[in-house]
């Protein structure tokens, strides 16, 4: 391949999640480096349209499919399709997150079950279809959308740093299994970014997170989209099986 470090031109990048966000920073950085961007999402049409309208001439190479990750007969029937309209998947990021928050005295079944269905199971049906396609492509790069509570563990987040560090276990784990593909599987654990997902965070405590921060700041998703896009390019094909942090020193 001819593509340089962070130039992804006419390369098939899929992005779960991708239309609001974070999810969003990176199908936008993907799609400025010349890239396909197949962008996923819920149910939330109305943002999945603003968002590639929002991106002008860059949204024609942007397509958009609606899907629950954590259902295998959807996310099958997402693989069958792409397969057949590319010849190549070369990037997986598995974005797609939920937090539903709650102290694990009064965790509720149901939050449980969702968290870890969306991002963890997600996760696994979602990198299953990948890895079977890329194998045979012997390239591939997948990034898991982990997040910095799955080290550290903030209160109220069992469920959520559970399935964040189930993602890093499995990107390690799955990387030692497709190395010799050529397949490389890393993890970003971001800390507080501004987006929707930490938009119901009371005043106060977005004060006490942001005085926690050691820059002192929470982050934007167009730097989280820069590490991502590092992992993502061929002159990172030695990194696999790590984590990165973005989280302003946490
Ligand atoms: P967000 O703004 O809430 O966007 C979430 C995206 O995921 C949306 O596109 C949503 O689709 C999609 N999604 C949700 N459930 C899904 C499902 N069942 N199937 C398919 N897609 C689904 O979230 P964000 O803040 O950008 O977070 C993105 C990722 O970063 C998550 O994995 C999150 O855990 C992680 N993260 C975020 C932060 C942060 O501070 N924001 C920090 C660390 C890690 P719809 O638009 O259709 O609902």
């Amino acid at each position: 391949m001819e593509n340089g470090n962070e130039d992804f031109k006419d390369q098939v990048i899929v992005v779960t999640g991708g239309t609001r966000g974070i999810g969003a920073g990176l199908s936008k950085a993907f799609l400025e480096k010349g890239a396909i961007v197949y962008a996923t999402y819920a149910g939330n049409d109305e943002k999945a349209n603003a968002f590639k309208s929002s991106m002008g001439s860059l949204g024609e190479r942007l397509q958009l499919r609606k899907f629950d990750v954590s259902k295998k007969d959807e996310v099958e029937a997402f693989w069958t399709g792409i397969t057949n309209e590319r010849e190549q998947i070369h990037v997986l990021v598995n974005n797609a997150g939920i937090r539903q928050d709650n102290i694990l005295a009064s965790l509720d079944e149901e939050s449980w079950d969702r968290v870890m269905d969306i991002n963890l199971k997600g996760t696994y049906l979602m990198s299953q279809g990948a890895v079977l396609h890329m194998m045979r492509k012997r390239f591939g790069r997948i990034i898991n959308m982990s997040s910095i509570g799955g080290k550290l563990g903030l209160p109220g987040q069992s469920n959520y740093a559970a399935s964040k560090a189930g993602q890093m276990a499995m990107a390690k784990t799955l990387s030692k299994e497709v190395g010799k593909r050529g397949i490389t599987v890393n993890c970003v654990m971001p800390g507080f970014i501004e987006t929707e997902l930490i938009s119901d965070l009371p005043e106060e405590q977005i004060k006490e997170y942001k005085s926690q921060v050691p820059l002192k700041r929470f982050g934007q998703t167009e730097e989280v989209a820069h590490a991502v896009l590092f992992l993502a390019s061929e002159k990172a094909g030695y990194i696999t099986g790590t984590s990165l942090e973005i989280a302003g020193g946490l």
